[in-house]
């Protein structure tokens, strides 16, 4: 490498945090960014309010790649440096512009911020002869204050900075300063977007995946190993546990009416996902399910499952509808993997006519009438853990 040729300015998000949580959350998202830009060979540097990422220009495409799945910051650009003379920044400013009018921009204005006082010129003074020398430069380039298609931003801190229209960030907290949560992972469109969503929250995100050889074939494991791996890309990489849940089922489909396997079968998964959950130091336990979605995500029957958690249960789309959750996970790239054809559950969780309010007390009997006990201790005992 020749020295880093291309530099990227990042802003940081959710501002509004305030004194030991703001540095916290600085941390974090610093030491994410540092691990998730690992073999670029790209530098992190801080200053008050940005970060600046520099790397090769070999490089810059795996690094917007990272910027665009990195958690806690509202933006970021390409910048360029400027010395901090008022002709420099001026010839800078020209190239900017340039540069964005040549991406097709056609109208821009200049925003200007100081920080430095030595600085000779103020802030709307700069802005104001940044926009005669472009004009000057590019008279077909106009300027318009209110709906621009370019902003040319010009930054004087302890450095000079000029950059053009921001690329939004995904916002929410740096993963890890919310502590850790198990999600519910099944091949389905909607628990890798919850996962998602709570990532974004700053969650670091566990899986568990119930998995019932031969009724599900291992194609279905295989989804779900590649969507958690998609997942991992937004949420510093996400560990799954593989379990073998093919006696739970199978005992659980001889023991019950058929009507109530499903709630049955969702009991079992809280109880086995809070054990494992402790195991990993979790704070709470995720899904993906949404309020009258399906016949077993009614509050009765959602009632029924969480009885058996020993954690909160977080459910971050119980309000979304299927269109825009569907959207979301286009937009983060499960989609595409969710909807490959394999089963997640066998038919018979899926019966013709489930309960659809179930009450509380008669599935605590039935419940307890099975006995699991045993089943689930070893079918964590046995659990796969991915990586
Ligand atoms: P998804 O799209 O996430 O599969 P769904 O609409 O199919 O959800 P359900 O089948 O009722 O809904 O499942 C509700 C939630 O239970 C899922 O979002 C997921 O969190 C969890 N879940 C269901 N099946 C499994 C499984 N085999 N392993 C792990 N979690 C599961
Ligand atoms: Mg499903």
């Amino acid at each position: 490498m020749n020295g880093p040729d291309a530099l990227y300015l990042l802003k940081f998000g959710e501002l509004t945090l305030k004194g030991g949580n703001r540095e916290t959350f600085i941390k974090v998202l610093m030491r994410n960014l540092s691990v998730m830009l690992r073999g670029t060979g790209a530098s992190v540097t801080r200053t008050e309010g940005r970060l600046y990422v520099s790397c090769s220009i070999e490089k810059q495409l795996a690094c917007e790649s990272v910027f665009s799945r990195l958690a806690g910051i509202s933006g970021w650009a390409r910048a360029r440096k400027s010395e901090k003379t008022v002709e420099a920044l001026m010839a800078a400013s020209v190239d900017e512009a340039r540069l964005c009018r040549d991406g097709g921009a056609r109208s821009f204005k200049v925003e200007a911020r100081r920080t430095d006082k030595s600085f000779p010129l103020n802030s709307y003074q700069i802005c104001c002869m940044a926009g005669d020398r472009i004009t000057n430069a590019m008279p077909a380039f106009k300027v318009d204050v209110h709906s621009p298609e370019a902003t040319i931003n010009i930054e004087v801190r302890e450095r000079a900075y000029i950059y053009g229209t921001a690329r939004r960030g995904l916002r929410g907290l740096p993963v890890g300063v919310s502590g850790r949560g198990m999600l519910l992972l099944s091949g389905g469109i909607d628990s890798p977007v919850a996962g998602y969503l709570m990532a974004l929250r700053g969650m670091r995100v566990f899986a568990v995946y119930f998995h019932a050889y031969p009724y599900t074939p291992d194609e279905a494991r295989q989804k779900v190993v590649c969507l958690a791996e998609i997942l991992g890309g937004y949420a510093m990489g996400v560990n799954l546990s593989v379990v073998s849940f093919t006696k739970v089922e199978q005992r659980i489909k001889d023991g019950t009416p058929l009507e109530w396997a499903t709630v049955l079968l969702r009991m079992a998964m809280m109880d086995c996902a809070s054990t494992l959950a402790a195991g990993k130091r979790c704070k709470c336990l995720i899904t993906g399910e949404s309020l009258g979605q399906v016949a077993s995500q009614t509050i009765e029957n959602m009632t029924c499952a969480e009885s058996r958690a020993r954690l909160p249960v977080m459910r971050p789309l119980i309000g979304f509808d299927k269109e825009s959750i569907i959207k979301r996970a286009v937009k983060i790239g499960t989609y595409e993997t969710s909807i490959l054809p394999y089963q997640d559950c066998c038919a018979i969780f899926s019966p013709p006519h489930p309960i659809i309010h179930a009450a509380l007390n008669e599935a605590a009997a039935l419940y307890e009438g099975l006995n699991l006990g045993s089943l689930l201790d070893e079918a964590v005992s046995k659990c796969q853990s991915i990586p």
